[in-house]
């Protein structure tokens, strides 16, 4: 579990910034869920025989004997939050929340323990117009922070449950005639969950994987329609895509459409977003049978990306910096401050505190990394005037008064678009 140091934060706060304006642009609402949950709810969303489930879930009895589990995902909790507070009767939604996951992996770059995620969920619409929604705002989320052309959009179908289990035996059959070729995972796979033996990360099986059939081939009418449907539309709005056959997910709960964006510049963690529909899993978890199409995004990997740009915005976390020399001076300036800060909104004002020679505090404003310095001491104080010295730029530090600075910082700094 990772620490977000200060000097990431102005990072964070961007990509978070781009992700609020672009699911705005869409009508998305945001919802707020807890961290635990009970366990049982996440055995039956997500399925027993997943790695989440299997071995990946922080789980621990609370004081009465619950089970609860940190939330692995979002999909589930967000379901029984609108499951529990009636919000899919004859409604359509289109929500979004942000926060930390958790799961007991063997962390390495671009994995954690607790990691965040994005995760934007609709229900109650059959599709493929809104499957191709989900792909526009990530599209959108791509071009604004600069990275589209560092992200591929791969796309499958996982037809209907029905069709997957006719394709399950098939493959299955297919497997057992080549036992001897199946890792030690997938052997156990072949018993529980034969279709994720696919999203094999052992390069010795790339080969048997390859050559398996194809789930497109078992896919009824009504799936390859909805299929044909999505592409077009995403042809029709220039939306480029790869088909991968292999595209299985690891969660049980998909069908029909599922998609990853992927990206080759982060290594073997290459997976930046990652979802699909799901329309089984609201009767499953008890509601009445609905449909439901929803993505989540790892923030981590995100920013990774945008890092590798290597021109990740940053934000300064101070603009003007207050030095204060005497006392009638520290005084003035607390006060001084609060009126800038009053008629300036926007701007970052911190005000020198701990004393300290001309020299000194100049040596703290220049670290605080702000552009500008606003100077008093007791003789600009008596004279009602400030010094304002860019710290920035060679230039002479000039005398103004009071309102003079005002209409200055206000100029510089509480027109850009924050
Ligand atoms: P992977 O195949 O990489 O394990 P996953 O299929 O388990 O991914 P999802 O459950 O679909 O991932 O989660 C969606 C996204 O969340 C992933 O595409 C990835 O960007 C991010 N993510 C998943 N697990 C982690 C983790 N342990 N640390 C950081 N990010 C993660
Ligand atoms: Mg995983």
């Amino acid at each position: 579990m990772h620490d977000v140091l200060p000097g990431q934060t102005p990072l964070w706060q961007y990509a978070e910034q781009m992700i609020r304006e672009t699911l705005g642009a869409y009508g998305y609402s945001e919802i707020r869920l807890p961290l635990v949950e009970k366990t049982e709810l996440f055995k039956r969303s997500i399925g027993e025989v997943t790695d989440i489930v299997e071995k990946e879930m922080y789980t621990f009895d609370d004081r009465n004997g619950d089970s609860l589990t940190l939330r692995p995902e979002g999909t589930a909790g967000c379901l029984r939050a609108c499951l529990e507070h009636g919000l899919l009767h004859g409604q359509v939604l289109r929500l979004w929340y942000y926060g930390p996951m958790y799961r007991h992996e063997r962390p390495q770059k671009g994995r954690y323990r607790q990691f965040f995620q994005l995760g934007v969920e609709t229900y109650g619409m059959a599709g493929p117009d809104i499957d191709a929604e989900l792909i526009l705002i990530m599209d959108r989320l791509w071009r604004k922070l600069g990275i589209r052309d560092k992200v591929r959009l791969q796309l499958n179908s996982l037809g209907t449950i029905a069709e997957r289990l006719i394709y399950r035996e098939s493959l299955v059959s297919y497997f057992q005639e080549h036992l001897e070729e199946l890792d030690e995972d997938s052997l156990r796979r072949l018993e529980t969950n034969p279709l994720r033996i696919l999203d094999t990360k052992n390069p010795a099986m790339q080969q048997l994987v390859a050559n398996a059939p194809e789930l497109m081939a078992y896919l009824g009418e009504e799936s390859l329609e909805h299929f044909r449907t999505l592409t077009a539309t995403l042809e029709d709005l220039g939306i480029s895509y790869e088909i991968n056959s292999r595209l299985v997910r690891g969660l049980d709960y998909y069908s029909k459409t599922v998609f990853e964006w992927v990206t080759d510049e982060l290594g073997s963690q290459g997976t930046v977003c990652a979802g699909g529909r799901y329309d089984g899993l609201i009767e499953q978890l008890g509601g009445r049978a609905n449909y439901a199409v929803g993505f989540a995004m790892g923030i981590e990997r995100l920013l990774a990306l945008i890092e590798t740009l290597g021109n990740a915005p940053v934000t300064r976390t101070v603009d003007v910096y207050m030095i204060r020399v005497g006392e009638k001076a520290e005084q003035e300036g607390l006060r001084f401050a609060e009126v800038i800060r009053n008629e300036a909104p926007g701007l970052k004002l911190q005000v020198n505190c701990g004393g300290g020679s001309f020299k000194s505090q100049f040596k703290k404003a220049d670290k605080s990394g702000a552009e500008y310095a606003v100077i008093l001491g007791d003789d600009e104080v008596s004279r009602g005037e400030v010094g304002v010295k860019s710290l920035r730029h060679q230039q002479e530090q000039q005398t103004l008064t009071r309102q003079q600075t005002i209409a200055f910082l206000q100029g510089l700094f509480t027109s850009r678009p924050e």
